[in-house]
């Protein structure tokens, strides 16, 4: 069993989920939950119990081997590179995130050198727990400690309340504004409560039966087309939500499950947002539809690309209803193009889905001359063009431009989402406001850790970039 990149819930990597079953940790009677029992040896992952480790063994052998020879190295030059980062004199928090980037970048590449890692593994290792106030991880403190000859090797401990974040000896969360801070980007929740949410949010999803949660039930079919400017995902959706699950859920499932939702709603929902805009009124009589969907592999997972569906719901005209898929890359499973059954209403008012899924990049597909017929949208969700494949993007985005196609970006944080804009607009889109540079009505609800920070947040679609037509 290969664990996929997204597959991994967070709470796995904070021993609070079991990495073979993702079963979750059982709480104390105070309600706050016991961690998981770690492995010895690479001290990366957490288990049930021994039967689960067993059972990963064969996955996790290789990984785990390769973790510990250079935790327990003592190459001086090792011992450097993984130390260097934290002899800096600076303790400011903007520093502490380029030193826990620094030093991530340091043992990926120790680690990298004794046996190449697999996209899981390095999502494991960007994950590790770090102090909040020192950016150290349990390893550093470890080294720390030989280093000076110390008996006692102090482990770090997590937050009490949210149970996500951790702090070493030194730093504690009460101490720590950060963790507090109510005024952060977010405005309305404290990373304490943030983290906490994540963490619930995780456990909810566990229950929920996945992996096909054919969520769109939840976003019904209706008769007209609503206008989505001024609506919200709580006006939109609590009612349905409501009225899906049994009554007695409670208040804390109700809103779990919106998130749920939004999360895996957020792209389509977007993508209407942005056809109401481009297209104006007239969006609710097309008949027809097409749009191209780009980047981010982990979309196409058959929960959200079943979302797609939703479009049907709430433009009830659309009697065919074209889904290209593309991720840039040229994905694995060659060019894939699938009638999609749909729900009973659908099938009723004669309504067709078509996913298409193209095994090239989408400048190919771009330059393909008279056969390339633009698509009513093109989106771009969670981008990081500016920051990944970016010449790759400037050529895409510069025959999206001479092509005409309506194209969206979108990003999951506000700094990418500046310099994506940025981009754009040094390639001479000229972008539509309302759609540009704004935050999302339609991004998810659900926060997810930002590796880029030391401990921030990121959500998806949470940012316009850009819009041009
Ligand atoms: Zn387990
Ligand atoms: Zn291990
Ligand atoms: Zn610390
Ligand atoms: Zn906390
Ligand atoms: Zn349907």
């Amino acid at each position: 069993m290969e664990h996929s990149y997204v597959a991994i819930p967070p709470t796995a990597f904070v021993g609070l989920s079991c990495i073979y079953c993702n079963k979750m940790a059982e709480p104390h009677d105070s309600g706050t939950p016991r961690l998981l029992s770690r492995c010895h040896r690479c001290r990366r992952v957490w288990y049930c119990n021994s039967d689960c480790q067993k059972a990963h063994h064969s996955e996790h052998k290789l990984f785990c081997k390769t973790i510990h020879s250079v935790d327990a190295s003592n190459d001086p030059e090792v011992i450097q590179q993984l130390l260097g980062p934290f002899r800096s004199t600076s303790n400011a928090t903007t520093r502490l995130d380029e030193i826990s980037v620094l030093h991530r970048c340091q043992i990926i590449d120790l680690y990298q050198r004794k046996r190449p890692l697999n996209k899981a593994e390095l999502y494991l290792l960007s994950c590790e727990p770090r102090c909040l106030g020192c950016a150290k991880t349990d390893n550093v403190l470890r080294m720390e400690a030989n280093l000076s000859g110390q008996d006692r090797v102090q482990t770090l401990k997590p937050c009490p309340r949210c149970m996500m974040v951790f702090f070493c000896d030194g730093h504690r969360s009460s101490e720590v504004d950060l963790h507090r801070d109510t005024s952060s980007d977010n405005g309305f929740a404290s990373e304490c409560n943030l983290s906490r949410q994540i963490r619930l949010d995780s456990e909810f999803r566990l229950l929920m039966p996945s992996p096909h949660l054919h969520m769109w039930r939840f976003i019904p079919r209706q008769d007209i087309w609503i206008s989505l400017k001024g609506l919200s995902w709580d006006a939109a959706l609590s009612a349905p939500i409501r009225a899906a699950l049994p009554t007695d859920t409670s208040v804390e499932h109700l809103a779990g499950c919106l998130r749920l939702v939004s999360c895996l709603a957020s792209t389509v929902m977007t993508v209407l947002y942005a056809l109401e805009f481009c297209l104006g009124p007239t969006v609710a009589s097309c008949s027809t539809l097409t749009i191209h969907v780009l980047g981010a592999r982990a979309e196409f997972t058959s929960a959200v690309t079943y979302m797609y569906e939703a479009i049907l719901h709430r433009l009830p005209n659309v009697k065919n209803l074209h889904i290209l898929f593309c991720d840039n890359l040229g994905g694995s499973q060659g060019h894939v193009v699938k009638d999609v059954v749909l729900c009973k209403d659908c099938q009723n008012s004669s309504a067709h889905m078509i996913h298409e899924y193209i095994d090239h990049a989408y400048v190919k597909h771009l330059s393909r001359g008279t056969d390339f017929k633009a698509p009513d949208l093109c989106i771009l969700m969670n981008g990081y063009i500016a920051n990944h494949e970016t010449d790759l993007w400037s050529e895409t985005i510069r025959l999206l431009l001479e092509r005409g196609v309506p194209s969206l970006f979108t990003a999951n944080d506000a700094l990418y989402a500046r310099r994506d804009c940025d981009l754009l607009c040094g390639l001479g889109a000229r972008l539509i406001s309302g759609l540009t540079l704004a935050s999302n009505p339609w991004g998810s609800l659900a926060s997810d850790l930002n590796l880029d920070t030391l401990y921030g947040f990121c959500s998806a679609n949470k940012w316009l970039v850009g819009c041009f037509s």
